[in-house]
């Protein structure tokens, strides 16, 4: 498994197995980021449309360029729904207030593939996802991502078409 992963990353340009810190061309760099992009973006580790804490300050720890997605989720959850688009989970429903307004939005087209001018696209960019499909939708098991489409499959679900 971690050789597998290594070797990937030796096609994308590794020269070798890193000891310590290194400069890595634009293809593994875009490679590694595609990784780590959408998480940060979307609230794996810090949920982006959460900015203000307990005490109503504002986070500085926003990242700049993710701010106008920030919009865009929203636009996304308005136009979507806030229930997840492959199992249909609905925070409210299970958690109650306490789960109000929360869901991952999932970005279709990853951010590292787009320009610092490109306007997201809420209705075919972002589509919103509960943590445990969005997991499933990064999930890459054998080197291959599965669409959301084969996701919803997947649970057997048939999804209504958002018209
Ligand atoms: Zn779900
Ligand atoms: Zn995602």
């Amino acid at each position: 498994m971690a050789q597998s992963r290594l070797n990937r990353l030796l096609q994308y340009g590794l020269k070798a197995a890193p000891q310590g810190p290194i400069k890595v061309e634009k293809a593994l760099s875009d490679y590694i980021n595609s990784y780590f992009d959408d998480f940060y973006a979307e609230g794996f580790f810090n949920d982006i449309d959460e900015k203000n804490d307990h005490e109503g300050h504002v986070k500085t720890v926003q990242v700049n360029k993710y701010e106008r997605s920030s919009i865009a989720r929203n636009k996304c959850i308005d136009y979507w729904g806030k229930n997840c688009l492959i199992c249909g989970m609905d925070f409210e429903l299970t958690y109650g207030e306490y789960g109000k307004g929360f869901i991952h939005v999932h970005h279709l087209r990853p951010l590292y593939m787009v320009k610092k001018d490109y306007i997201v696209d809420y209705k075919n960019d972002l589509i919103p996802v509960c943590p445990n499909c969005h997991a499933m939708i990064h999930r890459i098991p054998n080197g291959e991502k599965l669409s959301v489409e084969e996701i919803k499959q997947k649970l057997g679900l048939c999804i209504k078409e958002h018209e």
